[in-house]
């Protein structure tokens, strides 16, 4: 009996110990990226067409941001 209350000990000592392990550094990545995974993705629009496209594949303007080259041209020259 006494054998059975050691192992039960142990056991729980083990799951305290695994579970506090498993749910520290989740608390971390929480806390952590608060910029980066609210807003993965920038999206702007064409200012020569309309069509929504991410920030990164956008071509910068003097009055605006455009979707390709071609319509930076056709809008600004
Ligand atoms: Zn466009």
């Amino acid at each position: 009996m006494k054998l059975l209350l050691l192992l039960v000990v142990v056991l729980v000592g083990v799951w305290l110990w695994r579970s506090s392990r498993a749910h520290g550094p989740r608390r971390q990545g929480k806390a952590e990226p608060k910029q980066p995974v609210a807003t993965p993705l920038d999206m702007v629009q064409c200012a020569h067409c309309g069509v929504h496209l991410p920030q990164s594949e956008s071509h910068q303007g003097k009055l605006g941001r455009y979707c390709s080259a071609d319509h930076l041209a056709l809008a600004e020259h």
